[in-house]
């Protein structure tokens, strides 16, 4: 979930992948929400305290911020506010290489 880094970088990959944003359902304080001033169409309240990104709630998963192509060409729309469980995947982790393995991916060159 590392979408834009420069190039060259070790997370360039991410661009022409996307598969960890619709693979896991994406669920953080309803806080955290309001202190990066995500709209509340994006969310959907998962429990009392917490909120996930509309999309990944659901199987298929499919962030609604996700734009593009998965194992394509891929963006994230609010790329600036994305939130901890977005940032905490890196490319090449664990959860990484099973959400592209979930999608006919490869591990990453
Ligand atoms: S699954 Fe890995 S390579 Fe693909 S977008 Fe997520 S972090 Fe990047
Ligand atoms: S907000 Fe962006 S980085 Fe986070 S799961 Fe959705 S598309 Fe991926």
């Amino acid at each position: 979930m590392a979408f834009s880094p420069p190039l060259p970088s070790p997370h360039s990959q991410c661009q022409s992948c996307g598969a960890c944003c619709a693979q896991y359902r994406v669920s953080f304080y309803w806080q955290e929400a309001v202190q990066r001033g995500l709209d509340e169409s994006m969310l959907v309240q998962v429990s009392p305290w917490r909120v996930c990104f509309l999309g990944t709630e659901q199987n298929p998963v499919r962030c609604v911020n996700l734009e593009g192509t998965v194992g394509s060409c891929v963006s994230c729309r609010i790329y600036e506010q994305r939130t901890t469980p977005c940032r905490s995947v890196e490319a090449g982790d664990e959860k990484c290489l099973q959400a592209r393995a979930a999608h006919g991916l490869g591990p990453l060159r």
